[in-house]
């Protein structure tokens, strides 16, 4: 599956906001966005007045953006979700958040979504005792995720899972970092997405 391999940073300095999609440098004062708050480029410090298709468009961007999703598999898992039962919103962010690379950085085992792809794509993760190796692979309440044998030796992982130890309050799995295992115990929730994103207007743009 194709992905994005360019510079992030601009992403984060498009949007506005910080996404978080490097790990650790997010967090120190390397951050571009903490040194250049405007978006890239020859006009990026213009005002612009954005219009209602602009404002529909930019939240859509941000989200792709954070789960690293491309615009045919994000649309993709939107139509899906307008399929099943409930509030489409909910549903479609549900559905983000139980990809196995998100999965993978949720549960510690990574630093970054982006990471936490690679960790996939590696063969470095087992689901239900099964190697998986698709990084949208979809989870359910249920399923355990593990680390190969061999990884779950290696000081990247310990190291990630240090850092999870430092992102609270997320209930809908739980984790083994000594054993290098997770599974899932209930449904993730919009609150526990913990993203400023107005979920409304992605709806919106979709349905035109
Ligand atoms: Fe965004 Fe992280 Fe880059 Fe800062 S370091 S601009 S938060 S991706």
């Amino acid at each position: 599956m194709a992905r994005y391999t360019g510079p992030v940073c601009r992403f984060c300095r498009r949007e506005g906001t910080k996404l978080f999609l490097k790990g650790e440098r997010c967090m120190t004062d390397k951050c571009a966005f903490e040194r250049k708050g405007y978006a890239p480029g020859q006009h990026g410090q213009r005002r612009a007045k954005v219009s209602e298709y602009g404002s529909q468009l930019r939240e859509k961007q941000k989200v792709k953006r954070v789960y690293g999703v491309l615009e045919r598999q994000f649309r993709l898992t939107f139509k899906r979700s307008v399929a099943e039962r409930g509030v489409t919103s909910d549903i479609f962010f549900r559905n983000l958040e139980l990809r196995l690379d998100n999965v993978v950085y949720r549960m510690g085992f990574a630093r970054s979504r982006n990471e936490g792809r690679q960790v996939v794509r590696h063969n470095h993760v087992l689901i239900n005792g099964k190697r998986c190796n698709i990084p949208s692979a979809r989870l359910k309440i249920g399923d355990v995720v593990a680390l190969a044998e061999k990884s779950s030796k290696k000081t990247q992982f310990q190291l990630a899972g240090e850092l999870f130890a430092r992102r609270l309050g997320l209930q809908w799995f739980q984790v083994d970092h000594a054993k290098g295992t997770g599974k899932i115990v209930s449904n993730p929730t919009r609150d526990d997405i913990q993203l400023p994103v107005k979920e409304r207007l992605i709806v919106e743009l979709y349905s035109k």
